[in-house]
């Protein structure tokens, strides 16, 4: 019964019109220098389920930029709730290496900027809603999809954050984000950490006058690499690398003739599960401390940039229902093992998480060409994407 409905709920996905609705999305650009960012993009989608007979709408987050949510309920209020979640801004088209905007097909593979990252998750996720809807089968449980703003750089996640505020609250999620089809239920978390460092200013014909913070500060790097790394590299976690450390920025100094008096400088810091963003901080207050107590007079801070606020690693894990439904509907279309584990890069899910929501992240493609100057997702992975979260939802909700 259950395996009938979900092979006619997969009749209603024609593998060209996975291919064509990523070329659409991927036609629009949505990166954070186009004028109202997503929206554009966003009110497309809206467009697109609006015609399928799907409730959806869009709602500004911020800068005129729009989240486009949508809902189909189930016949039990009490049913479960599944989320399908994607983000559609994309990081810049500068410096790409063939037409961003253009969703070419060469060799299997669509190409554009977002084609990875993610708009083929997204249309994938919106392909199995539609078929949902055309297949006419009543489900118990309620599906939702949110295209959601500003995940990328210099953006903080709001759409994902917005969903979080709004107090929606979810049973399940799935982030459509490159997985290269396998299963992640834990990835890392980062956060971006500044270390302004304060000394005292002289003339630089008598630098013993003063306390030189660019000096300081560079021993403090120093310290960083030589001591904390190696203690960061040992730790480890079943399902993602190790936690990292790595200086980004330095800046500091006015002028070659005075002793500066200032200098600070930056890093990103990936968390394994487990790892807290305090525990962080208190490990580099530790490391820099020391060198800050050979110079008396001396000071420092650490404060986290903003960008990266809230971005802890998703520790939602493997051993839940959403995971074997998953790894079931996996195996069943494609007739081979599913593969299970985490992911290195940071994704909403942490925050989707954060609500009490299993989350998975999975979704076509290989991440390696996310933010790259080639960006392309393989055309297989999106139409095996969209069939898999069609049986997904079913198994879920029915
Ligand atoms: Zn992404």
């Amino acid at each position: 019964m259950n395996e009938e409905m979900k092979t006619d709920v997969l009749q209603h996905i024609e593998d060209n019109e996975v291919v064509m609705l990523t070329r659409e999305l991927v036609s629009i650009p949505s990166h954070y220098m186009v004028e109202g960012g997503e929206t554009a993009l966003a009110e497309h989608i809206q467009r697109r389920l609006t015609r399928e007979g799907i409730q959806a709408t869009t709602e500004t987050v911020f800068d005129e930029r729009s989240n486009v949510s949508a809902s189909m309920m189930g016949s039990d209020e009490q049913g479960k709730r599944l989320l399908f979640c994607g983000h559609i801004d994309t990081v810049l088209p500068d410096g790409m290496d063939h037409e961003p905007f253009v969703a070419d097909m060469k060799n299997g593979l669509l190409w554009g900027r977002g084609s990875v990252d993610m708009k083929g998750g997204n249309a994938a996720m919106l392909l199995a809603m539609m078929a949902i809807k055309r297949s006419g089968i009543e489900l118990k449980g309620s599906l939702h999809y949110a295209g959601v703003v500003g995940e990328e750089s210099p953006n903080n996640s709001e759409g994902a954050k917005h969903l979080v505020a709004r107090g929606d609250v979810y049973d399940y999620a799935v982030v459509g984000e490159a997985t290269g089809l396998k299963v992640a239920g834990f990835h890392k978390g980062m956060s971006w950490l500044k270390v302004r460092v304060k000394g005292k200013a002289c003339h630089a014909s008598k630098p013993k006058n003063g306390i030189n913070a660019v000096s300081i500060a560079s021993r403090m790097i120093v310290a960083l690499e030589d001591e904390l790394v190696p203690e960061l590299a040992k730790r480890s976690h079943p399902y993602v690398s190790a936690p990292t450390l790595s200086i980004g920025r330095v800046q500091g100094g006015l002028q070659n003739n005075t002793v500066p008096d200032e200098c600070w400088f930056s890093m990103d810091r990936r968390l394994i599960p487990g790892e807290s963003i305090e525990g962080a901080k208190g490990e580099i207050q530790k490391t820099i401390g020391k060198v800050a107590a050979a110079y008396p007079g001396a000071s420092f801070t650490i404060e986290e940039e903003p960008e990266t606020e809230g971005r802890s690693a998703l520790e939602s894990g493997i051993d839940n229902e959403l995971v074997d439904a998953l790894v079931s509907e996996i195996e069943s279309l494609t007739g081979e093992t599913a593969q299970v584990g985490g992911v290195d890069y940071w994704t909403d899910g942490a925050h989707l998480a954060r609500m009490g929501t299993k989350t998975v992240v999975f979704g076509p493609g290989d991440i390696a060409q996310a933010h790259a100057s080639t960006e392309y997702v393989a055309v297989d992975q999106l139409v095996a994407c969209a069939k898999i979260y069609a049986r997904l939802a079913v198994n879920l909700l029915l």
